[in-house]
């Protein structure tokens, strides 16, 4: 049996492959221990583990011992009626005391070795599969006792065991490298989305700038060239549509600089004692002219103050935020707000409308960075609106939800510790 191959330059020390196991060089190493206490214990020329790699079958691990004529690394072909070969196909212990004198063995091509007699096992893979063999081989009659037999099958359960670790490995090492590969794949995911989200977010961005201005830029020119004649109703009307549109810009751009400002970790809070119930109130006074200009009239419920300690501008900016939502989704149908202490310790605050609804599916992203139920052709908005009074709810130790029926209307409910400024004085 002499190599087709040649054998690798340190075969000791060069990890074996099979299939896509790596037998690791330590292993090698401990198996060469076994085949050579194998081969001192049974006192025969040749102990060897062999590993089948179709269509051959080589010599992973041969016994340093005198006058052993196999290798490590040498192969021969499969199908030539070897003793192993026949040990593989039967997954059978194979004992041939004299092959000279045995009709069936007397041909083999060992015996061109001097190798007359043969004991051997199969090794599997923990999968069933053959790994190879684990035997001894002799240049004169051996009937090998049973004690040796024994011997043999104990080191061939040595040499399956460490398969059995080499595969949990190998398996752990693949499961590891695939989590890895799906969490790059999800990453990759995300940042698309991201990518996605944020070239959304500019080009509704420069439209929700533009307009405005666009506007403001028209009725001047209207005015200046005397398109429009400059009689007082007009003026009013003209100045009218300049202040929505101020107002609606000086919010895009405060939406802008506060996204910013709670991107860098940067919100600040200036605590007060204050009366949520008159807060809320005054926010919804302002808002009388564009209810009037949406037609959706608002009610106001409280029943009495609700103290805490609270940062005025931020809150002012949640229930903006809420209520001119309610109104641009509202459908020109009634919008109720309500505050109330519930439960004691919690200010509450519901907005409810009754206007085009949220489609269920985007129910849990409305409050995410650019996020938008409906068309920007439809609506205006950033998409960032919602987004800033999750963060300064949830700053503030409170938090926030939305309730939705698709065509039936919304409703946004904010509760927030009264203390988490400090306790109230
Ligand atoms: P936008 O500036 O687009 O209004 P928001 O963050 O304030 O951004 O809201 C995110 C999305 O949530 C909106 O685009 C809209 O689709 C949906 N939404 C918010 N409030 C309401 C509401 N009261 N009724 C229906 N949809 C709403």
């Amino acid at each position: 049996m002499k190599s087709s191959i040649e054998p690798p330059d340190d075969p000791m020390r060069s990890p074996a492959c099979f299939g896509d196991t790596r037998i690791p060089s330590e292993l090698i190493q401990k198996w060469q221990g076994v085949v050579n206490l194998v081969a001192d214990i049974v006192r025969v020329p040749a102990s060897l583990i062999m590993k089948v790699e179709p269509p051959e079958i080589g010599v992973l691990v041969a016994s340093e011992s005198k006058g052993n004529p196999y290798e490590h690394g040498e192969k021969a072909a499969l199908d030539t009626g070897l003793y192993c070969e026949t040990v593989m196909s039967t997954k059978e212990r194979l004992l041939v005391p004299n092959a000279l004198v045995d009709e069936k063995w007397k041909c083999n091509p060992d015996i061109k070795l001097g190798m007359v007699s043969y004991l051997g096992f199969p090794i599997t893979w923990p999968s069933g599969e053959v790994f190879g063999t684990i035997c001894v081989l002799d240049t004169k009659e051996n009937a090998y006792s049973e004690l040796y037999e024994r011997l043999l099958l104990q080191f061939r359960d040595v040499v399956e065991a460490d398969l059995r670790v080499l595969c949990d490995f190998d398996a752990r090492l693949a499961r590891e490298a695939r989590a890895r590969i799906e969490g790059l794949q999800a990453s990759e995911r995300q940042l698309q989305e991201a990518v996605r989200l944020r070239d959304e977010f500019l080009s509704i961005a420069s439209h929700e700038l533009r307009t405005p201005i666009a506007s403001l830029q028209l009725m001047v020119q209207a005015l200046t060239r005397g398109v429009v004649s400059p009689t007082p109703e007009a003026t009013l009307r003209a100045f009218g549509l300049a202040e929505r549109q101020i107002t609606r810009l000086t919010r895009l751009i405060e939406e802008l600089l506060e996204v910013s400002r709670i991107q860098a970790g940067r919100l600040s809070f200036q605590f007060e004692r204050l009366d949520l119930v008159a807060l809320v109130r005054e926010v919804v006074q302002r808002f009388e002219v564009e209810s009037a200009r949406v037609r959706s009239p608002l009610s106001f419920h409280s029943e009495q103050p609700v103290m805490g300690l609270w940062d005025r501008s931020k809150l002012e900016q949640v229930v903006t935020n809420i209520l001119s939502n309610a109104l641009k989704f509202g459908a020109g149908k009634p919008i109720e707000i309500s505050v109330e202490e519930a439960p004691i310790g919690t200010g509450r605050i519901v907005v409810t409308d009754h206007g085009i609804g949220i489609p269920p599916e985007c129910l849990p992203r409305i409050f995410e960075r650019f996020e938008r139920a409906v068309s920007a052709q439809a609506y205006g908005g950033l998409g960032l609106g919602l987004y800033i009074v999750r963060s300064i709810v949830e700053a503030l130790g409170g938090t926030v939800r939305a309730d939705s029926l698709l065509g039936s209307g919304s409703t946004f409910t904010v509760e927030l510790p009264c203390n988490v400024g400090g306790p109230l004085p």
